[in-house]
This record gives structure tokens, sequence and C-alpha cells, in this order.
């Protein structure tokens, strides 16, 4: 097993990779920003490094820090989290040439699952369904790019084949606007991602956000445990995830499961990822893929019984996985919303002291924060304050001890958005289940 773990990364992701590390018996170090000296996983670390002031490029984004922050401490591991380096492809490769494991794919395929188009021509060879659109990237052969908009259908999507969180693409809904479109999403793609790439998509219009969880361990063993609901969104941020997700069958999972897990063995993946999916009228449409833990994992947990952070770590240390996906058994329902410092009716981050911070308990209910009475929330990173999972024998149940469980909060000194969260959970298309991506900005009037 791994002896020591630099775990590269804070908040409450931190705190989650050093209770995993903990419990397997395996040393933390946890390096950190000086504005971040307080955080809960910093005081519970075996050991700590202060790597760089406040702005995350001179702390959680600079990796010759983080690797010398390995060697001054003889870790053997680094666990990225997710955000800061967690899809950094240069990353990966130069914590394993320092002679240190990386807790997560191969350069290689962070690098493949990073350029969308090359992304989207291993699904379609390992049979996983995608989008309608064009056979990768587009030329400047204006009559084609006609052709292909007129053959997919409009409204159509141009997007860069480098992009991510949401910017370089553009929807295009007639004949008209197509060729300035590309140029302008080539443009854009240059100066943001370095790449002027751009490909074309059907755009869907009323999809829902579906995306299977996998673990691989590069040894020729792949599993999905099976999908989570992330429609739940505001500005591409989800705000409320759950698994499983409300209508899909056994059938559609093992089916779309089955041809993630295919995608994994086909380019010998390793460690845990996300298979991303828009899902409409009945057809899972693959858009991406993400190559690390994810925020949403807990919901997966709490149903599937497996502890994906223990897992990776596992993988890591060269163990192949000890189960199938015959033992992978979905039981009951779990739904995760996330805990934001922010207005609930603004959004406007709201960073301070908590000066009170009372979390709910009971069956069913898992807490994964770093906050606690007395600590500071910094204004330099991400307004997200911890997460609330709740799990029930049904759906029904989930939400009934999510909302019992929202009002047993009480946090004083900054606003969050548990007022939204409420809020949420009373409206009945939620309670009916499987809104699709702009159902909350459009209950918010946005
Ligand atoms: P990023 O890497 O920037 O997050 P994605 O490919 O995951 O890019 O797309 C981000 C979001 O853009 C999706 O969650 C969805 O809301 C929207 N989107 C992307 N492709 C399509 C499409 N073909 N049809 C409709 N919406 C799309």
């Amino acid at each position: 097993m791994l002896d020591k773990v630099v775990i590269a990364n804070r908040g409450e992701i931190a705190l989650r990779i050093l209770r995993a590390c903990h419990e397997m018996g395996i040393k933390t170090v946890a390096v950190h920003s000086s504005a971040d000296s307080t955080l809960k996983h910093v005081l519970l670390a075996d050991e700590t490094v202060c790597i760089g002031p406040a702005p995350s490029n001179q702390s959680y984004l600079d990796m010759p820090r983080i690797i010398s922050a390995a060697e001054v401490t003889d870790s053997v591991a680094i666990h990225p989290g997710y955000g800061f380096l967690s899809e950094n492809a240069d990353f990966s490769e130069r914590v394993e040439s320092s002679g240190f494991v990386f807790i997560g794919p191969k350069a290689e395929s962070i690098r493949l699952m990073g350029d969308k188009v090359s992304a989207i021509k291993i699904m379609k060879e390992a049979g996983v369904p995608t989008v309608p659109g064009s056979d990768g990237v587009l030329d400047d052969d204006a009559d084609e790019n006609l052709k292909i908009a007129k053959k997919i259908g409009y409204p159509v999507i141009i997007k860069a084949s480098g992009g991510g969180g949401g910017r370089g693409m553009r929807v295009v809904h007639s004949e008209a606007s197509l060729l300035n479109a590309i140029i302008l999403t080539q443009a854009e793609a240059r100066s943001a991602f370095g790449n002027e790439d751009v490909y074309m998509e059907k755009f869907l219009e009323t999809p829902r956000h579906i995306e299977v969880q996998i673990l691989a361990d590069g040894q020729g063993n792949a599993v999905h445990l099976g999908e989570r609901d992330c429609s739940m969104q505001r500005r591409h941020q989800k705000v409320i995830e759950e698994a499983p997700a409300p209508g899909i069958t056994d059938e559609q999972r093992a089916y779309i499961g089955e041809r993630c897990v295919k995608a994994c063995l086909d380019m010998n993946y390793r460690s845990a990822g996300t298979f991303e999916f828009l899902y409409q009228d009945n057809e899972f449409y693959f858009i991406e893929m993400n190559t690390r833990l994810q925020v949403e994992h807990p919901v997966t947990e709490l149903v599937t019984g497996i502890d994906i952070v223990k897992e990776q770590l596992n993988i890591a240390a060269g163990k192949k996985l000890n189960f199938t996906q015959q033992d992978i058994k979905i039981r009951g329902h779990a739904i995760e919303c996330r805990m934001n410092a922010e207005d609930p009716k603004s959004f406007m981050p709201s960073p301070g002291d908590i000066k009170l911070w009372h979390m709910p308990g009971g069956p069913g209910i898992r807490i994964d924060s770093h906050v606690y009475s007395g600590y500071r929330v910094p204004p330099h990173y991400d307004s997200m304050i911890g997460k609330i999972i709740s799990h029930g024998n049904n759906r029904k149940s989930a939400i009934t001890r999510m909302s019992n469980a929202l009002k047993e909060i009480v946090i004083e000194g900054i606003k969050t958005n548990i007022p939204l969260h409420q809020e949420i959970l009373q409206h009945s298309a939620f309670k009916n289940g499987g809104t699709n991506i702009h159902y909350l900005e459009k209950r918010l009037g946005l």
C-alpha cells in the first residue's frame, strides 16, 4: 500500500481524501496556501507544507512547489482531487517522471479525453452513443460545412475541441449565421485554449445531464457504478445531484454502463472517471469524459457501498479491482446538495467568519465539509463550503431526509444557498424527477 500521500487540493475534497487515507493507514501531507493554514484537513494531516501565497497560480496550481513538497516529505504519491491540476496531463506526467505515483489516470488518457474530438472518436469506436455531428474537426470548406449542418439539422452547436468550463461553444439556429459562427468560435478557441480546432454537433434543446461513474485498474478490469443525474444546474454549475437518475431502467443502465466500460478497457484507462451524457427522448449522447474524482461522487458511494477514493488509492498502489460488475448493486436513492457561501438570491459570494456551524445528522445523512465554527471562508477560492448527502430506501425517502436535514442546519456569520435548496426540494417538478438542464434557470427567472 502507499505509505504517504500528498493531498494537492483544499476544502472538502482534501478532507475527504485525508479520511480515506487515514482509514487505510496511509500517512498524509497537506500542501496548502498561506490563506489556508486553518483548513480542517491541514489541522488533521500528519505533515503540512505551506507551498505559497493565496493566489492559486502561486500555490495549488504551481507544479514544482507541489512536487518539491512530495520530495521533502518523502511521500510516494500525489492525489490531485478535483479542479486545480486534476485534469492536467503535464502534471500527471511530471509527477510520475519525478518518481511519484499520480493518483489518477495516465497522462496519455487525460490528454486523449481532454481533446473532445479525440474523445468522441474513441467513444464511437467503443460503441458509446455520441451526439450526431461532424466527423471530427471542421476544415475551412464552407460548402462542406453548410452541407454537414444541413444533414445534422438546425439548431447546431459549434464547439472547441480543446474547450472546457462551458467556454468555446456557439449555438447556430440557421444557415445564415453558420459560417461566421465557425470563424468566431475558431478565433475564440485559438486565444482561449491555444487550439483552433472546432467541431459541430446537433444542439439538443431539452436534455438532462446524466453521467456514468467508472472505476478501472489499468490491468484489464473495469466496472461501472451506475449513473447520476446532475440536471439541476445554474450557469453550467451543478447545484443538486442524485443517484440513480429518475426513470432510468436497469436495462438502460446496463446498456450505457457496459459501453463506458468497453471504452475504458479499449484505452487501458486507470483510476476513477466519469462519462458525461446529455439524455433526451430516451437516448444517451456522450459529450465528454472527466478523468478525475467528481464533486458528486458521494451519491454513487451511498447507493453502491463502494468507497471511490479508497478504490483510487488501491488502484494507484497497483492493486487489481477486487470486485466485478455482478457485485455492484444499486440500493435505494441518494441526493446531494452543494452548500455554497453565497447569497441565495443574487448568488454573490459571501466569504467571511463562520460564527456558528451546526450540521444535521441521523440515519441516511452524510456531511462532507471542511468547515467548523470559528472558521473563516477565504475570498480567494470556490464558494463551495461542503455537501450534504441524504440516502433512503427510495427517492421519496431521500428527499424527505434531505428536507428535514436542511431544516436542522444552523450557519451564522455568512450567507448560504441553503434557502435555495429548501425551495427546490418543495417544487413539484423536482419531486416528480427528471427535470432538464434548463429547469432551474427558468424557475429562477434567469
Ligand atoms: P465543457 O467541457 O466546457 O463543460 P461540455 O461538452 O461538457 O463542455 O458541455 C457543457 C455544457 O454545454 C453541457 O452540459 C450542455 O449544457 C451544453 N452542451 C454541450 N453540447 C451540447 C449539445 N450538443 N446540445 C445541447 N447542449 C450542449
